[in-house]
């Protein structure tokens, strides 16, 4: 912070100011006269594996992952070369980060909530009860000191986070019963990982975390009363709709969860700078188009869910949403304990949800809701 303070300083005076400019403008010629001289130097071939903690083709984030390791090889002229893995295929989905960490792959695309064991603010940079929509977690990460508090967390594992996707507010699950109070969900057996499935424990409930791929076979034979996943789209795939009727919304658990591309940090850091860049880019372009293909994709499956398979769409009541903020409570002041880094996020996140949700709350909000409302959109 006090170089940093210093410099600006530096900046701001008369000579400093001269000196740029002059730089600046020799600066042209320089690099000119350098580009005559020395011949473009070829760029090392990188072989990358990617592993996933989704099925393979699963609707947007296994085939948006895919897109992402195809990109890179795209934006290189196939410099690049991403093998991608698929759960299972190299190793279990939820052995996707420790692989990486190993140095035995090099990327893993996934959601870092799953690695809340390790450390609970991984939570914060997925999604969290209560947390972040898209646009406003994009805020956060890009402009508001999230990425700096991600990269302190990763950086002792080994490893540095990318935003890689997002799937935009998620449902509130499925259930084979109405959710009218708190007591509905005592001793409820659902899957919900992350914070969100610390919360469900705070009111009674049984989370239990696992990957995509064993989610329906656990929801048919009745090992799990309920389970969450993510929205029309991704539910629709998944048929839960066979297994339970009662689709409730909003999800308070993951408002806009935030996919992550994770890379062996110590390998990133031997590529060449141009080389990390297309890395990094190619993630917030994953991130872009993946949200906009959920955003297209979610409202006619949400239709085909109502009209085609007999799904009850349920909207969670006040009463029902009051005792989740109460739960979220209880597990944010548990977090907090955790460790000094868990507190500094905390406070953070907290303090950008304010920011720049009272920005939400005045444009995108209202605005679609007279919107919808004057035009008759439901
Ligand atoms: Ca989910």
């Amino acid at each position: 912070m006090i170089k940093e303070k210093k410099s600006l300083k530096a900046s701001k005076s008369p000579s400093r100011r001269k000196f740029f400019k002059t730089a600046a403008a020799t600066g042209v010629a320089a690099v000119a006269a350098s580009s005559l001289a020395a011949p473009a130097v070829a760029q090392e071939r990188v072989e990358a594996a990617m592993v996933a903690t989704w099925p393979r083709d699963f609707p947007g984030l296994g085939t948006g992952a895919q897109r992402l390791a195809q990109r890179l090889s795209d934006m290189s002229d196939g410099r690049i070369q991403v093998t991608y893995y698929a759960a299972n295929e190299r190793v279990k989905a939820f052995d996707s980060f420790d692989e990486v960490a190993s140095g035995n792959s090099q990327m893993y695309h996934g959601a870092d909530y799953y690695w809340v064991k390790k450390h609970p603010a991984f939570g914060y940079f997925t999604a969290c009860p209560f947390g972040f929509t898209y646009s406003e977690i994009n805020a956060w990460i890009h402009h508001g000191g999230g990425q700096e508090l991600w990269d302190e967390l990763t950086d002792d594992f080994g490893t540095q986070s990318f935003i890689a996707g997002n799937t935009g507010v998620q449902m509130g699950g499925w259930f084979n019963k109405k959710i009218r109070s708190a007591n509905d969900l005592k001793g409820l057996k659902m899957r919900m990982p992350g914070l969100g499935g610390q919360v469900l424990g705070k009111l009674g409930g049984s989370p239990i975390s696992l990957p995509g791929g064993q989610i329906y076979e656990n929801l048919v034979s009745g090992a799990i009363d309920a389970t969450e996943w993510v929205g029309p789209w991704n539910d629709e795939a998944m048929k839960f709709h066979e297994a339970a009727k009662y689709y409730y919304y909003p999800g308070m658990h993951e408002p806009g969860s935030m996919l992550a591309c994770g890379v062996n940090k110590s390998w990133f850091t031997s590529l060449t700078k141009s080389d990390q860049t297309i890395i990094k880019t190619a993630c917030a372009w994953a991130d872009e188009i993946t949200m906009a293909e959920y955003n297209a994709k979610n409202g006619a499956a949400l239709a085909r869910l109502v009209n085609e398979n007999g799904v009850k769409l349920e909207k969670f009541n006040d009463k029902v949403y009051d005792a989740f903020a109460k739960g979220a409570q209880e597990v944010y002041d548990e977090v907090q304990q955790h460790s000094d880094l868990a507190a500094r996020t905390h406070a953070a996140f907290v303090k950008a949800r304010k920011e720049i949700g009272s920005w939400t709350n005045l444009s995108d909000s209202p605005y679609i809701s007279q919107r919808n409302r004057a035009l008759g959109i439901s």
